[in-house]
């Protein structure tokens, strides 16, 4: 699969991002790193990405959270969107181009849905609007299934409406336990899973649009019913291109109906994002990937490795003779994003350099850190200004103490005046806050 961009070097990326219906976990970090560290690799080889992560704030899921804790499903998904802001920014890797929320695109999946309706590929039953499977002959293509493996995954809901069980909901009619619901022309209730991305990757990003990204988990039947959608309504496409993100793996895939979740938040607090973002790099992102002490140990020494050799490098322009190496790491990450390729060739050029013997100049490491988002590695903290190196340290004491809600109210203090804490395994470090 070859990147042919619609329009000279602009290339278009949407990734699937969470349904707010609690805190996310570190498994959820991983498409989120993968498709921001894909768009730095791009706009490093000369391209203009566009990054979309939705956040999905109408579903299931939410009014099901919401009801036993008695609480406002849109209040619940406004608290759990705000998390996800928090923890994800923790990431250090800067904010997707576009994050659209599905409350705020009704307008547009309900004219999509119109679409369909009109051209037949799909029908009012009882208030509820079912896609019909069959009226698209190239239904199956994304995920290669066999007709009769395509469960919807629907349950009982709606089955006695649909004219065929193949068929999937792209919107449902107002229930009474659903405390939240939208005007459609047939009649209030609220859109489906699926078309809600469909909707909002064509409002940001026009199709077909290049990169669609997400984890492997969705394939079916999320980005079948993505991709059907779009090619029954407008007759071309959804997406160019599709990477699917393996899984986090501990002890069998985490899930939360497995119970083996972690959350990013608490990941970040024991481990810091430098080496989670290394962890994350170490595996291919089309691979599964075991989260263990010992692979979380491994990257944290990988990182300790890269900020020593950075102290014994010079500022300024690598030698010519290493040069192999970089091209090496940018020519892994240009063959389907192969990360561990690439990590093994700034190994080679980390090795050849600490060889050199005088001290080489920093210039390649730093712009291939740079794309990984982990350019920070290289710098001391000799410039950061001795009252936020204390606050720091009050804020490292307070954490030892327990003492959460002090910690958390200097790491703010920190923010206001510029400087990001980074948990990393040698103590907290501070990196400046960018424009
Ligand atoms: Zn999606």
């Amino acid at each position: 699969m070859e990147l042919r961009p619609r329009d000279g070097r602009k290339v278009g990326i949407y990734a699937c991002g969470p349904t707010v219906y609690g805190r996310i976990h570190v498994g959820n970090a991983r498409p989120f790193v993968v498709f921001s560290l894909l768009a730095r690799f791009l706009a490093h080889e000369g391209y203009q990405p566009t990054l979309v992560a939705n956040i999905t704030d109408i579903n299931d899921k939410i009014y099901d959270a919401a009801r036993p804790a008695g609480r406002p499903s849109g209040e619940l998904a406004a608290e759990m969107t705000a998390h996800y802001l928090a923890d994800t920014e923790r990431l250090g890797l800067g904010r997707p181009d576009h994050e659209p929320q599905a409350t705020l695109m009704v307008d547009e999946i309900v004219a999509l849905i119109g679409e369909l309706i009109e051209r037949d590929h799909a029908y009012v039953a009882a208030g509820d609007v079912y896609f019909r499977v069959r009226s698209l002959p190239e239904y199956g293509a994304l995920s290669h299934r066999d007709i009769d493996q395509m469960d919807q995954g629907e349950g009982v809901d709606g089955a006695s409406r649909k004219d065929d069980p193949l068929d999937f909901a792209l919107w449902k009619a107002r229930k009474p336990t659903e405390d939240a619901w939208w005007d459609a022309p047939w009649g209030e209730g609220r859109p489906g899973w699926h078309i809600e991305c469909s909707a909002m990757a064509e409002a940001t990003l026009g199709s077909p649009f290049e990169i669609h990204g997400g984890g492997n988990d969705l394939v079916f039947p999320h980005h079948e019913n993505e991709a059907a959608q779009t090619l029954a309504a407008r007759g071309h496409q959804l997406a160019q291109i599709w990477m699917h993100n393996g899984m986090l793996e501990l002890g069998g895939k985490m899930s939360k109906s497995v119970g083996n979740v972690r959350g990013l938040a608490e990941v970040l607090d024991e481990v810091g994002r430098d080496t989670l973002i290394w962890f994350f790099c170490e595996g291919h992102y089309r691979q599964p990937l075991a989260f263990t002490p010992e692979k979380l140990g491994d990257a944290t020494r990988r990182v300790e490795r890269i900020r020593d050799a950075g102290r014994r490098l010079a500022a300024g322009a690598s030698p010519e003779a290493l040069a192999s190496h970089r091209d090496t790491f940018f020519d892994a990450l240009a063959d389907d994003y192969n990360t561990p390729r690439a990590l093994a060739a700034m190994a080679e050029w980390i090795r050849e350099a600490n060889r050199a013997g005088a001290a080489v100049g920093s210039e390649h490491l730093r712009e291939m850190l740079a794309v990984l988002g982990l350019e920070n590695l290289l710098e001391s903290d000799a410039d950061v200004p001795s009252e936020a190196l204390a606050l720091a340290e009050r804020r490292t004491a307070a954490r030892a103490a327990r003492d959460f809600l002090e910690a958390d109210r200097l790491r703010d203090e920190l923010r206001s005046r510029g400087w990001e804490v980074r948990d990393g395994p040698d103590g907290p470090e501070l990196v400046p806050l960018g424009p």
